[in-house]
């Protein structure tokens, strides 16, 4: 399927997990793509040779690629990377706001530098973002696409993750404020709300047999999600198969949002 033939798009966080299998998918769907990511992360050679590899992909797919990097909590630095790839391509169809951390403590031990920190990436940085991408969008003809990657947790509390919780539901009200705001003017904006996702950020589970089988037995479809089964619903709210949808966010976390712990009847007298 080339749904996305001939798009343009910026992915940020794309350089590894959810964020660089979206980049792919694109490609796969004849999409150009931005990859942004900041380098955060102690193993920063790791992540350019990902970025390198993924590269590598949408080139073979017959996409054009560029490498953004910026700190999308940074307003300047967000300033400047939209300014790249529209001096390097003249526009911009899709943003994908996808940058996130999660940092875990007792919220009575949360310091303000960290819940500013996760706010700043996952919710400041998705607007920041976002207001980029809609002026470029009102600057000319054609509208265009916002997609957030926000979580199962803008609706489930995540007890431990104050500050991860709190961004997402902030992404979920952006998401449903900007569709609104902007929706006569043909700017369609979505979000995706994955559950627990095989990626760097959960490598607490990842590679321990024991808890990823505990994961595993929370989730009603019995196994954790896949980055690409993440990707492919962003290509759809990229794509105009999702022509008539704005302002939604579509869970896809095998069953995490419906109250697993009533998979059983244990709460009415038998
Ligand atoms: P990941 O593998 O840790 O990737 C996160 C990406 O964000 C990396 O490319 C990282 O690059 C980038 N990033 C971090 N801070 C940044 C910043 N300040 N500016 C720009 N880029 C930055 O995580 P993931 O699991 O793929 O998560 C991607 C998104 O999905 C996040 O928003 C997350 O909340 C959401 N999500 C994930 C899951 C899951 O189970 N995996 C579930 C629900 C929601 P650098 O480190 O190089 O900066």
């Amino acid at each position: 399927m080339r749904r996305l033939e001939g798009k343009y798009a910026l992915v940020t966080g794309g350089s590894t997990g959810i964020g660089r299998a979206i980049a792919i998918r694109f490609a796969e769907e004849g999409a150009n793509v931005a990859i942004n990511y900041h380098s955060s992360r102690e193993e920063a050679e790791i992540t350019e040779d990902e970025v390198n590899k993924a590269c590598r992909v949408i080139r073979e797919h017959g996409c054009r690629e560029m490498v953004v990097k910026a700190n999308v909590a940074d307003e300047t630095a967000v300033a400047r990377i939209f300014g790249e790839v529209i001096d390097a391509w003249g526009r911009l169809d899709i943003l994908v706001n996808n940058a996130g951390i999660q940092k875990t403590s007792p919220t009575e031990e949360v310091t303000a530098a960290d819940y500013d920190k996760v706010l700043g990436v996952n919710l400041r940085g998705a607007f920041l973002c976002a207001r980029e991408a809609i002026r470029h969008f009102l600057s000319r003809d054609g509208g265009g696409i916002i997609i957030n990657n926000s979580s199962v947790h803008q609706i489930i509390p995540k007890p431990g993750y104050t500050p991860y919780a709190v961004s997402k539901a902030g992404v979920g009200n952006l998401t449903r404020t900007l569709a609104l705001e902007y929706a006569a003017r043909g700017i369609r904006v979505n979000a995706v709300g994955p559950g627990a996702i095989e990626t760097p950020i959960n490598r607490a589970w990842l590679d321990d047999p024991e808890k990823k089988a505990l994961v595993k037995s929370h989730i009603p479809i019995g196994r954790a999600g896949t980055p690409e089964e993440i990707a492919a619903v962003f290509a759809f709210l990229a794509s105009d198969d999702s022509a008539y949808i704005t302002g939604q966010t579509i869970y896809a976390c095998g069953g995490l949002t419906l109250y697993p712990d009533f998979r059983t009847a244990w709460s009415s007298q038998g």
